[in-house]
Parts: C-alpha cells; structure tokens; sequence
C-alpha cells in the first residue's frame, strides 16, 4: 500500500488508524450483521456512535453545559444562511470580512437583514487580520471566519463585542485550544480537521437557540436539532461514525492540547525554511498567519506550475494554491504528520537547487 501526503485545503487526510479501524468493521458492524451504512439512524447501535461523537466532542473542545453541540448536514456553507436566520431579531449584524468564507457569509446576511462590514482586509488581498473594528453593539451578533483556509491567515486573539460572537472555524477547529466561553455560535464542517465530509459541527449557547427568523425553515433551524439530539431526520451516519472514530483518536493521543503543539511545530517548520529561503515567499503577515493553511511562492507563476506538476509526481498531492491566491498551499491539518512537512522541506530544497 502506498499512502500520499494530501496538502488539500478539504477533504484532507485522515489517520490511518481512523481508515483501518473503519475498514475492519465496515461490512459488520461489531457483530451486528450490517454496516453502519445500512443501520437504522433509530436504532440502539447507531444512538450509541451519535452520543459517544457528541460527548467526545464537548470533552475534546471544553464545551461548558449552557451550551449545545449539534450535527447538521449542508456543509459549512449552509450555515452563512443559518446564522443570520437563526439569529436576527433586531436585524442588524456586523461582519468582519477577512477572506473569500466571510465574504460567502456575508453575501448570504445580506438577504434578510441590515447586515454592515465592521472591517475588511480586501485592500490587501486578504493577507492581514484588521486589528480595529467598527462594531454596532446593537447589532444581534458580530460575525468572523477564524481561520481563513485560502488566504491563510487567522485571528490569534479575538474582537472583543458587546453581542454573541459567531465564528466559522471550519478549517481550525480542534488545531488548537479554544474558550468556546468567548463565542455564542461556532461551526464546522468536518472535512478538514473532523471527519468525511457530510456532516457539519454546530455549537450553539443555549440562550440564543430560538426559532429564529419567521421565515427560517425547519431544517436551517438549530433549535430544530438540538430538540431532537440531531436525529430529526436521517443524518449522515457514516460520516458522523468516521467523526466519533476520529475523536477516539484524538483523545487517545493527548487532545486538542498536545494536537496544538504538534501543529505549531508542524507550521513554525514549514514557516522558518519559507522565512530563511530567498527562493519561496508566505506573503502573510507575520503574526496573522494560519497553523493549518499555508501559502507560498516561487519566484515566478512558470516556476510554481513547475513546483506543483513535480511535487504531484514526487507523491505531494493537491499542493496548488486556490485559484483566487495561486502559487502553492499546504495545508496541514492535524492528520498530516510531522513527516509531511520535513519531506515537503526537502523537496522543496531539491527543487530550489535545480531551478534557482
Ligand atoms: C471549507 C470551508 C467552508 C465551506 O465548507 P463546506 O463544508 O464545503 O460548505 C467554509 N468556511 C471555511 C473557513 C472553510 O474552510
């Protein structure tokens, strides 16, 4: 068997472990004659993967009991419609805008309320986090994406706000520690650092679990979820069993503390050669950049086409950059192992040398 390393910005890599335990009991589930593909989502075997994902969920993140935890389907683009039908009252929200997500989120607020830029890092491309914010604090929520997956930046400390604060954290959730404290809505989709795609991590604190807007429909709805322990219709129980699988992991191997250590040296590696080399660039700023989403450059656009189609033969797969950015992209979730960095490194050396 030969595995690739998969820089992709999502889906990403997975533990084997995850895979082979999944394999193993894929066509029988512990004994029980089929797979969890084929179970029934009302039956006791399935309840056990759908609570045991839950409670591994808010052990791993710390999340405190005036809190629910529910699992949706639509991604995590579902949600920048979710949010502001959820949560608008008065109408008006605040958006920081720090990347192509936020901008997605944004554009979906905006049709159904009085929805205002508090900040924005266009001018720059993206490259920073803004430090100042011109926040309404009647607004009914202030909206951030934490880590910007195609720019590659992230906030390392967040905007202080009189309302709840909503952040998309589908490309860092679990890379590192975070006081869900601090937040009144956080969301994921699970392809980048949970789980296979298809099912989308939502917590929510319970004072803000309404019905919403009166046009929110049944199924946007969180309270709608959070009332039938998120099995009001049928959910993607294999992926949400992946999920459960992968928190097993994740535990086992220290949590989201030692995971956090682990991908700050992943990321300070990969950063460092970049920093030390006259050849490759990260045009980010410094203290924004992101642990999990790594962009760079080469010298020229040729050149970086060259480094993508060698890189892709040399078994360092999806390592091209988002069209809006170009150049390349690691990311580096926290499934990529350490050794993933250190041989991309060394590649990257051999690559520099022979087309400097
Ligand atoms: C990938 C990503 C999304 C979109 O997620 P889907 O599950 O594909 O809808 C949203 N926000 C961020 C920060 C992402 O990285």
């Amino acid at each position: 068997m030969s595995r690739v390393y998969n820089y992709s910005a999502g889906p990403s890599m997975l533990p084997l472990e995850v895979l082979e335990e999944a394999q193993r009991d894929f066509v029988d589930y512990q004994g029980c004659g089929m797979s969890v593909c084929e179970m029934s989502h009302r039956s006791k075997q399935y309840d056990a993967i759908n609570n045991e994902c839950l409670s591994l969920i808010r052990e791993l993140m710390n999340v405190p009991d005036n809190y629910s935890i529910i699992l949706v389907q639509g991604g995590g683009s579902t949600q920048f419609e979710a949010v502001p039908l959820n949560l608008l009252k008065t109408g008006k929200a605040d958006y920081i805008v720090t990347g192509n997500f936020a901008k997605k989120a944004y554009k979906e607020a905006i049709k159904y309320g009085d929805i205002h830029v508090a900040a924005s890092s266009e001018d720059k491309t993206f490259t920073y986090i803004p430090k100042t914010f011109d926040l309404r604090d009647d607004a009914d929520y202030t909206y951030i994406c934490q880590n910007n997956t195609i720019f590659g930046t992230r906030f390392t400390k967040l905007p202080e706000t009189k309302n709840p604060l909503v952040a998309d954290i589908s490309s860092n959730i679990l890379s590192e520690k975070m006081d869900v404290s601090k937040y009144g809505v956080l969301f994921a989709g699970a392809q980048k650092n949970i789980g296979p795609a298809g099912v989308t991590v939502v917590i929510v604190r319970n004072d803000l679990i309404t019905d919403g807007m009166p046009i929110c429909p049944t199924m946007l709805k969180w309270k709608t979820q959070v009332d039938n322990n998120s099995l009001y219709n049928t959910p993607p129980c294999f992926s949400i069993y992946m999920t459960m699988l992968n928190m097993r992991y994740l535990k086992a191997h220290g949590g989201v503390e030692e995971q956090q250590k682990i991908n700050e040296y992943k990321a300070g590696l990969l950063y460092d050669f970049i920093d030390n080399s006259d050849f490759y660039t990260n045009k980010v700023n410094k203290e924004d950049r992101s642990l999990m989403n790594v962009p760079f450059v080469s010298p020229t656009p040729e050149l970086d086409a060259e480094f993508i189609a060698q890189a892709s033969k040399n078994g360092f797969l999806s390592i091209k950059g988002h069209r809006l950015v170009g150049g390349m992209r690691a990311s580096i979730y926290n499934a990529m192992p350490v050794s993933g960095i250190t041989d991309l490194i060394e590649f990257m050396k051999k690559f520099e040398l022979a087309h400097k």
